[in-house]
């Protein structure tokens, strides 16, 4: 059976990619198993770090054929996609310094005996990845998993496969053993849920959205398989008049923008002191009108079109009730006439805490701008969400900004920037946004089970 794959920017046929059985998968979960207790389990720490930073430099040298594969699969800019690739490149070689530094401890206890604990891997790992950032979170979550001596059975989102597919063929020519990394294209309903129900998964990684992520959870509570999920957001930009105009601006629409929206950390909504709510606006609205949309492929491109005509359908949807329920569209919200899924840059003012533009998670190039009076009713609006993923501040009062930052629940929150994902710190959400942590050191921590070995020195 194959899938063939429809690139945004076009419309036309991208190219056919095969679409596994179920039995596929009981033939690749047992693959992993067998790698898992035999040849990986052996390769010493320091050879498994070589082997992933091969990976790391195999990515890098096959980085403009991965950027361009990644940009016509999802349409993003090929300037991202870029920067995606060269953060998987990175996230390997991260994690590759982890494998022999993360270990366990011996602790003081009964004095009667010794006290061990040994950090285990918890075995082949099922790994499902959404269609928004293929190769960088196929990348940070399959390498602290390898890096710490797990397998990995990764299913990529049926729409954006083909980096995934790439990465692991890198991964057999850097010389990993064949069924460590493997990568199975079906969809979410019938490849996804078996691996997620195959008895030799031990955990589960899940990015995408929060309705499935309910389902991935109630699957894996049938044999209490650990499981960490990515899932949606709906983060506020919180801009108060006293902050740097411009940078924020400019902040406003390409943490909006950025993956024509499609990201779970997009500042959707713009939350603006009501002293300058009206200044503010405008510039917004210029702003999105200056964005340049266009062809992914040229290096000019800001914003590209959106993975699907069907995603785009949806999009559209949110945008009619906006209108309905009483938001001003300031602009865009229209198909422009080009082929491909394009959708102009959205603004939506006055929009109220009530509406279903500001509840939902749209996943597209639109924001939803609220008025706020003071401190108080910016956190009380930045809170009133379901989601907590992300978000920004924007003031030069640094007592202000610190006080803002601790009183919104969210896991990742930057100050005087659009920025929310750093390799090195721990990145994740609260409330329905996900469970658990990715990324930095505290990633290991879902690859890994801590054993407690006693031993008795009594004569
Ligand atoms: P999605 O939930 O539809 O699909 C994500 C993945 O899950 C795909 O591989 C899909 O095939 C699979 N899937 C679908 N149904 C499944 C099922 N029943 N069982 C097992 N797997 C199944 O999400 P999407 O549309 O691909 O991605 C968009 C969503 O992902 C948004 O909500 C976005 O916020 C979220 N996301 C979150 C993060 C994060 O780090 N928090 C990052 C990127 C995307």
């Amino acid at each position: 059976m194959i899938t063939t794959l429809i690139e945004p920017a076009t419309g036309e046929p991208l190219t056919d990619v095969p679409r596994v059985s179920v039995d596929d998968v009981d033939r690749a979960v047992r693959n992993a198993q067998r790698a898992f207790t035999g040849e990986w389990r052996r390769i010493n720490t320091r050879d498994r770090a070589r082997l992933m930073n091969k990976l790391a430099a195999l990515i890098r040298e096959n980085a403009d054929e991965l950027a361009t594969m990644e940009s016509r699969n999802v349409g993003k800019p090929i300037r991202d996609s870029r920067d995606e690739v060269g953060l998987a490149a990175n996230v390997f070689e991260y994690y590759a310094g982890a494998t022999n530094k993360i270990g366990g401890q011996t602790i003081p206890g009964a004095a009667s005996g010794v006290l061990l604990s040994f950090r285990e891997p918890v075995g082949p790992c099922g790994i499902i990845v959404p269609w928004n950032f293929p190769i960088a979170i196929t990348s940070w979550k399959s390498a602290p998993a390898l890096a710490m001596g797990n397998t990995v059975v990764l299913k990529p989102a049926e729409q954006t496969p083909l980096t995934a597919m790439r990465l692991a063929e890198l991964a057999l020519e850097a010389g990993f053993p064949e069924g460590v990394f493997t990568v199975l294209t079906g969809s979410g309903s019938e490849i996804g849920e078996a691996i997620i129900k195959h008895p030799l998964i031990r955990k589960v990684a899940f990015t995408g959205s929060t309705e499935v992520g309910m389902n991935v959870m109630r699957l894996a509570a049938d044999d209490i398989k650990r499981v960490s999920l990515e899932l949606g957001g709906k983060s506020a930009n919180v801009i108060f008049d006293d902050c740097d105009f411009d940078r924020a601006i400019a902040s406003a629409a390409s943490s909006s923008l950025g993956n024509a929206g499609q990201d779970c950390c997009a500042r959707s909504r713009v939350l603006v002191q009501q002293s300058i709510y009206d200044k503010f606006s405008k510039a917004l609205v210029d702003a999105f009108h200056a964005i340049n949309v266009g062809d992914p492929l040229r290096d000019e491109t800001e914003m590209g079109p959106l993975v699907t005509t069907s995603h785009r359908e949806r999009v559209m949807q949110y945008i009619d009730k906006g209108k309905a329920e009483g938001a001003t569209l300031a602009c865009g919200g229209e198909v422009p006439s080009q082929r491909g899924s394009y959708l102009s840059p959205t603004v939506f003012l006055d929009a109220k805490p009530e509406m279903t533009i500001v509840r939902d998670e749209i996943f597209g190039p639109v924001v939803a701008v609220m008025p706020f009076r003071d401190e108080a009713e910016a956190i009380a609006l930045a809170n009133d969400s379901l989601y907590g993923l992300s978000g920004s501040i924007w003031t030069r009062d640094i007592g202000r900004a610190l006080r803002v930052a601790r009183a919104i629940e969210t896991g990742n929150l930057s100050i005087n920037s659009g920025s929310s994902v750093h390799l090195e710190a721990p990145f994740g959400g609260v409330k329905r946004s996900g469970l658990g942590r990715e990324l930095g050191l505290q990633a290991l921590d879902h690859y890994t089970e801590w054993k407690t070995v006693y031993i008795d020195t009594q004569s």
